[in-house]
């Protein structure tokens, strides 16, 4: 085969990458493609400049080795017809993906192909084991994460693919610029392989023994923040799940990348997943002044507070936080995980379909939560979670001179004190 394009979308990497590795192989010359479609729209600024830097990353990697990133804007089949009549690509390389929008772009693709006689591979890459690999005994998808769990750990993964060490690539007239960097949350982490790569090394050898028992301490902060990276691929699950497996806290660390996976083949199964109860839930009600506070992170409630507080400051929420605020959403004050995701879905720079509604739906007891009725006390968590208050002092400074006793409950100090705090009383009386 003379040339084929490879379509970058969530694999913003060189290191193993299946779509980049395959057309090395098999192809003389090799165009790699980014299309930015404006029907994705801009629903988050910190994404937006994650994929910025994270592209900007992987042109300079691209051009270490003699290619370059080509970048178009438009409906990606056409764009990608466009290039291939250009560059005469007989062969286009994608990794398959499941949302609603990953599945209409690949059944354009694939239309558009065929008229064009040009050949279509997908390739795995985004998961360490692809959705539909594994299925339960009597067929479908894994509805419930334990048994999946046993799957997926018991499963053969594939074999891990080299960095290609010099890329050939035709000329190309216009290579197309890079996006604008949107301004996003000050803490926002830096986008891009290089940087994800820096972040799994370094953690692994300062938190990965640990993390089976700190990675739900709050203020501890003993967690990869991994996840934009992975959201945008810019490092491989796989890599990382065998980087981390044979090591202490290794089996831990890749229950949760199990986790993510699971989540890929529900939605799969179940593409209306943002949209739709996973299973019948109770009604919601509507309540804008109780919305307006959760978003602002003014409910009353510290642990809700500083939750909300460290999205809008950083594009992150440590994973325990977010428990706890989208039950205070849903269970406390009784409103839809839809508002809630949507919040998510416009601060996280590791928002994406699958895992930000698994989780929604899981903790609304809508999704594949096997204890659908469970609910958290916000105040249980905060004493278990941030028993210090170090968690709430990071991120409510109104509350930072308090002392343990107070911290979780400002509303049980003396009114003089209360008042001077100029914090909100609490929006619901916590059972
Ligand atoms: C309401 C709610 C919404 C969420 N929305 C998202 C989202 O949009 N995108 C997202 O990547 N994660 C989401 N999560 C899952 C989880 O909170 C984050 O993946 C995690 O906090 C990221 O931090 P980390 O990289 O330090 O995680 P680590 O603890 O270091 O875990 C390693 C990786 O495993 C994966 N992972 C961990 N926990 C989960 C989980 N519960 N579900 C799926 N994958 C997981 C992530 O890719 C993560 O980077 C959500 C959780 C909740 C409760």
């Amino acid at each position: 085969m003379d040339t084929a394009i490879v379509v970058f979308t969530r694999d913003l990497r060189l290191h193993d990458n299946p779509a980049l590795h395959q057309a090395y192989v098999r192809a003389r010359q090799v165009v790699p493609l980014f299309v930015v479609d404006p029907a994705l729209g801009t629903r988050s600024a910190n994404r937006a400049g994650f994929l910025a830097e994270s592209l900007a990353d992987l042109r300079t990697s691209l051009r270490e080795r003699g290619a370059d990133l080509v970048l178009r804007r438009g409906d990606p089949a056409a764009e990608v017809i466009g290039l291939a009549t250009e560059v005469h690509a007989t062969a286009v390389y994608i990794a398959d993906d499941v949302s609603h929008y990953a599945t209409a772009r690949r059944h354009r693709l694939e239309r558009e192909c065929a008229r064009h006689r040009i050949e279509l591979t997908l390739t795995p890459g985004l998961t360490v084991v692809p959705p539909g690999e594994l299925r339960p005994a009597g067929g479908g998808h894994y509805r419930v994460f334990t048994p999946y769990w046993r799957a997926w750990r018991a499963a053969a993964w594939r074999s891990h693919c080299p960095v290609p060490a010099a890329i050939a690539m035709p000329s190309v007239e216009k290579t197309g610029h890079l996006p604008a960097k949107e301004t996003g949350s000050p803490g926002l982490a830096p986008g891009g392989e290089t940087a994800g790569r820096r972040r799994f090394v370094s953690w692994r050898q300062r938190l990965l023994a640990g993390y089976g028992e700190n990675h739900d301490d709050l203020a501890g902060d003993a967690t990869s923040r991994l996840s934009a990276y992975l959201r945008f691929g810019c490092v491989s699950p796989l890599e990382v799940a065998i980087g981390a497996l044979d090591r202490p806290g290794g089996e831990e660390f890749c229950r949760q990348l199990a986790w993510r996976d699971f989540f890929g083949q529900v939605t799969a199964a179940f593409p209306d997943i943002a949209r739709k109860n996973y299973r019948p839930g109770p009604a919601w009600h509507e309540d804008r002044r109780a919305l307006d506070a959760w978003r602002e992170g003014q409910t009353g409630i510290p642990i809700v507070d500083a939750g909300l507080r460290q999205l809008a400051a950083e594009g992150f929420m440590h994973n325990r936080a977010r428990m706890v605020t989208a039950s205070f959403l849903t269970r406390n004050l009784g409103i839809d995980w839809r508002h809630g995701l949507a919040h998510f879905d416009s601060l996280l720079a590791d928002g994406d379909v699958a895992n930000n509604a698994g989780n929604w739906q899981w903790v609304a007891g809508t999704g594949n939560n096997t204890r659908p009725n469970r609910v958290m006390n916000p105040l249980r968590q905060a004493q278990r979670f941030d028993r210090s208050g170090e968690y709430v002092r990071r991120y409510v400074p109104e509350l930072a001179g308090l002392d343990p006793a107070w911290i979780h409950t400002p509303w049980q100090l003396p009114p003089a004190q209360r008042v001077r705090l100029g914090y909100p009383g609490p929006l619901v009386e916590l059972a």
